[in-house]
């Protein structure tokens, strides 16, 4: 480091600098005052009688009533999926199948405004995310499996894959679009249909993909969506119309998951949390990191499963680099969701800010060194400052639980072999990320690192080609790639790339 770069870290960043609001308009956007449940290919109301109230966390503001589906609702799902399933889906021609997939992508990528007011206004997240990344992601997912729906005999040689039927699929509430684009394309392109149920805080994209799936004219049934908390989702998986479960959460209900499905024969896939590690050695290009950093931990204000929440840097440039990142939090802003300037949007609940909060406070108590930025937060709704903490132990709660928060907590070691021992010492393995310049440290580190997807000199980089998932308590199976379908499909002599 130069003593003119070292001159302009110490440079305070200007206080008080007011940038004008770039309001997105939520004009584009229209919601209904009550959704039913999408079965069938028809929005009904749920047989349960029950709806609850889904808000917007950035403003408090209540947005829709929605359906609150019972066991006689899944059940209802789970009939019509298994019609569409034995009556026409899976002895399509998968020409056909790839057909429907294509129209799904246009219209995404059509109506992508649309849905990215929507997911920011119904989740808290920035604006610029989900209109750059969630949007063209979940379009991209729907071109890719639909570019394979016709190719299974090529992508799985001599191994005759055929569809499994009904597919029960259960999402969180930090990709709410994202998440049911990678739970729907592969099942759908491999012939399989499905009841999704969508998370309790974020229905709101989850409904409006019905009126996609009746705009690409997707025979009724393929694709089901029913409304609901944790109680909707234990009812779909123990459901015996249900041949496979796909999950993403919390590692707490995968386990639950699993217990309840274990000795009855369907298949399942796992994503559950992380305590990712993202390593920095002393030759890595510093301004570069500390932007990775940023993006690994306050992507999503860190709702974010693979989120780079313990940071690893080599003692010897630990002090500047702790003081770039710090200069460069400073410059981030925090805010409405639907500011394009916005870089750290809403908490998407009052129960995960607290959770946020409680885990903070232990830090703290634990004897960690708290960081935050001066930040004006907004009156109303749910928000919580980027925050970074130095001298942390790795026993301490903050160093080994997911917070799903913006929260980094940031370690040091000597040596390549000590960063390795210490970013596995965590029962989670689901993404990792390594900084430096030397190739050969890259590939030796990735070889040591039990995580499921490690990134080299970038962080948080998604592609549909490119399998995704974890080791451990994160989880199995995979999603994304070729990978991604194999749990849709069954084959002749076992499966494809094992677990
Ligand atoms: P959950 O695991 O509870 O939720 C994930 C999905 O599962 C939601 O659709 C949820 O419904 C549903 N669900 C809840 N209970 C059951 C059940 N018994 N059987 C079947 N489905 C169920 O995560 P939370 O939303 O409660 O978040 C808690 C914590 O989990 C977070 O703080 C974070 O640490 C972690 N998390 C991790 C995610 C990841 O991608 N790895 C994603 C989300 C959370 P509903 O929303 O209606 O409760």
């Amino acid at each position: 480091m130069t003593e003119l770069e070292r001159k302009r870290d110490r440079a305070p960043v200007p206080a008080g600098w007011d940038y004008a609001p770039a309001p997105e308009s939520r004009d584009v956007v229209s919601i209904e005052e009550r959704y039913g449940l999408f079965i069938g290919g028809e929005f009904v109301e749920p047989r349960s009688g029950e709806h609850f109230t889904t808000i917007s966390p950035a403003y408090e503001e209540p947005l829709a009533e929605i359906a609150h589906a019972g066991p006689e609702d899944v059940d209802h799902a789970v009939t019509a999926a298994r019609d569409a399933y034995e009556n026409g889906w899976s002895k399509l021609l998968p020409s056909e199948r790839a057909k429907y997939l294509y129209r799904i992508a246009r219209i995404l990528q059509e109506r992508a405004r649309e849905f990215a007011v929507l997911e920011s206004l119904n989740g808290g997240k920035p604006i610029k995310e989900s209109r750059d990344v969630d949007l063209p992601l979940a379009a991209a997912h729907f071109f890719y499996y639909a570019g394979w729906a016709d190719k299974l005999e090529y992508a799985f040689p001599h191994r005759r894959p055929r569809p499994i039927g009904v597919a029960g699929q259960i999402i969180p509430w930090n990709f709410p679009l994202l998440m049911l684009s990678w739970k729907i394309a592969p099942a759908l392109a491999a012939g399989n249909t499905v009841v999704l149920k969508p998370a309790e805080t974020t229905p709101l994209t989850a409904l409006l993909f019905c009126d996609v799936v009746r705009q690409a004219e997707l025979p009724p049934g393929v694709v089901n969506i029913v409304t609901g908390d944790g109680r909707t989702g234990a009812e779909l998986v123990k459901h015996p119309g249900v041949d496979k479960i796909a999950f993403t959460g919390s590692t707490e209900v995968g386990k639950a998951i699993q217990r309840e499905l274990a000795g009855t024969g369907k298949k399942l896939t796992l994503e559950l949390g992380g305590k990712a590690a993202n390593i920095v050695f002393d030759d890595c290009a510093l301004d570069q990191t500390v932007e990775g950093i940023v993006n690994g931990i306050y992507f999503n204000q860190g709702h974010v499963c693979c989120a780079g929440s313990r940071l690893f840097v080599q003692e010897s440039i630990a002090e500047p680099l702790i003081a770039k990142l710090k200069r460069r939090m400073t410059t981030l802003r925090v805010g409405d969701p639907l500011d394009k300037n916005t870089d750290v949007g809403a908490i998407n609940s009052q129960m995960q800010l607290d959770k946020i909060r409680e885990l903070v406070a232990s830090g703290e108590e634990e004897g960690a060194e708290i960081y935050q930025p001066p930040c004006k937060l907004p009156e109303k709704g749910y928000y919580f400052v980027p925050t970074v903490f130095t001298n942390v132990a790795q026993s301490y709660r903050i160093a080994q639980e997911e917070i799903f928060g913006p929260v980094l907590s940031v370690l040091t070691f000597r040596t390549p072999e000590e960063a390795v021992e210490k970013a596995n010492n965590t029962p989670y393995g689901l993404s990792a990320g390594v900084w430096t310049e030397k190739g050969s440290r890259i590939l030796w580190m990735a070889q040591q690192l039990k995580a499921g997807v490690i990134w080299a000199n970038t962080f948080n980089r998604f592609d549909p080609t490119s399998p995704f998932g974890g080791y451990k308590e994160s989880g199995f199976g995979r999603e994304g790639g070729l990978h991604g379908l194999e749990p849709y499909l069954e084959f002749e002599g076992g499966e494809a790339f094992g677990g």
